[in-house]
């Protein structure tokens, strides 16, 4: 089963093409000429466990799964991956594979939107070979259906023909391994996550583990830096390897332009405070959320219909990408009446919490923790 690694990418549709571009080469260029912003993340991408930094616990229990599949010679059990984006279940894909020796097909929910892409997909895997679907809970029911029996019994039923002449064949396929990666855990329908035989919820990172991805991926990009730039980008990174990258490049940019092309703890703080990436790592939307949640709700609980109407965003992002770090952070809790902002959002905003409700928040004098 130990053939080369190669990667085919899938084509990818609709709301899933952005990340589409997160598997393409790493010398991918703009139609400016300009390395693309997933062709950057692509080239900082561990290969290896050894490489992957962080998720301890994860790792360790996954190197014992790939070196016991490969000791009996099996492809490796359905393994699903759930966890906010940006932190590293595609990079997973990607080790998983390379581990293994074995070719990885990339492709995502939205993008197998009948079952003819499925069938294609499918016949198109090789022994051993990992089928990596991104957002699996945005499958269509059909597409989902299909997938059972090739989980299970490696197998594809094909209609040929219509009406009563219709003939069922069954096709086998190839022992294969799917990988499904999801921000959406809630939303993924109980047979298909009772069919992953390995389930995997990934953390935060820890700022000492963005730090080592800082520090390595300036090493890759050759950029100099000392541990004290790498950790203020770090701390500044919202728990994610993605937007660690991203803050970096854009470090990048200032100390090229506005320093001496080298990063350290001041030029990585005067850049991140004008990209208006706070010291608790909150941009923009983030702080909107707060504000909406402490000032017009009166700190909650407070819906997140609501809440998304007032902001004028779609619920589902505040739900993926907002909520799980404020929630880890304990900036607001989820309760049966909704959301409520907790101590740590008040201050963080230097806004009076109220004392009795109804109350409006007010302005304090307290720097609290912004910048
Ligand atoms: P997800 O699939 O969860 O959205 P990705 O796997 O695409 O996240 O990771 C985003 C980027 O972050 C990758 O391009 C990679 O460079 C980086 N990254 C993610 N996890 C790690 C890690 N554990 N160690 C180093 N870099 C990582």
């Amino acid at each position: 089963m130990a053939r080369k690694p190669s990667e085919n990418v899938a084509p990818l549709a609709g709301a899933a093409a952005g990340r589409a571009s997160d598997t393409r080469a790493a010398g991918d260029l703009s139609p400016v000429g300009k390395p693309t912003e997933a062709a950057y993340q692509t080239s900082l991408r561990p290969g290896t466990f050894d490489d992957y930094v962080g998720q301890p616990d994860l790792i360790a229990n996954l190197r014992v799964f790939v070196a016991a599949a490969k000791k009996r010679g099996e492809a490796l059990d359905h393994v699903l991956f759930a966890g906010p984006p940006g932190l590293g279940k595609t990079t997973l894909a990607h080790v998983i594979a390379n581990e293994l020796g074995v070719n990885l097909h990339v492709t995502s929910g939205p993008a197998i939107d009948h079952k003819g892409v499925l069938a294609s997909l499918l016949t198109s895997l090789g022994e051993g070979d990992v089928l990596f679907i991104d957002e699996i809970h945005r499958l269509n029911p059909v597409v989902e259906e299909n997938l059972y029996p090739a989980m299970e019994d490696f197998r594809f039923d094909l209609f040929i023909g219509d009406g009563p002449h219709a003939k069922s064949v069954s096709m086998h396929l190839p022992r294969f391994t799917l990988l499904g990666a999801t921000t959406r855990l809630g939303l993924l329908t109980s047979p298909l996550h009772s069919r992953f035989q390995v389930h995997n919820q990934l953390q935060f990172y820890s700022v000492d583990d963005l730090t080592k991805i800082v520090l390595r991926s300036a090493g890759i990009l050759e950029l100099p830096i000392d541990r004290p730039g790498a950790r203020e980008i770090a701390r500044r990174s919202r728990g994610t390897p993605r937007i660690a990258n991203r803050l970096l490049r854009r470090v990048r940019d200032f100390a090229d332009v506005e320093g001496d092309g080298s990063v350290t703890e001041t030029l990585a703080a005067g850049a991140l405070d004008r990209l208006q990436v706070d010291r608790a790592g909150l941009d923009v939307l983030d702080r909107a959320y707060l504000m909406t949640l402490v000032d017009r709700f009166d700190g909650g609980p407070t819906g997140i219909e609501a809440l998304a109407a007032s902001l004028s965003e779609d619920k589902g992002t505040l739900e993926e990408v907002v909520e799980p770090f404020l929630l880890q952070e304990g900036f607001i809790a989820r309760t049966k009446g909704g959301r409520v902002a907790q101590p740590r959002a008040f201050s963080h905003l230097r806004v009076a919490p109220p004392a009795g409700k109804p109350r409006k928040g007010k302005k304090t004098d307290d720097q609290g923790e912004l910048f």
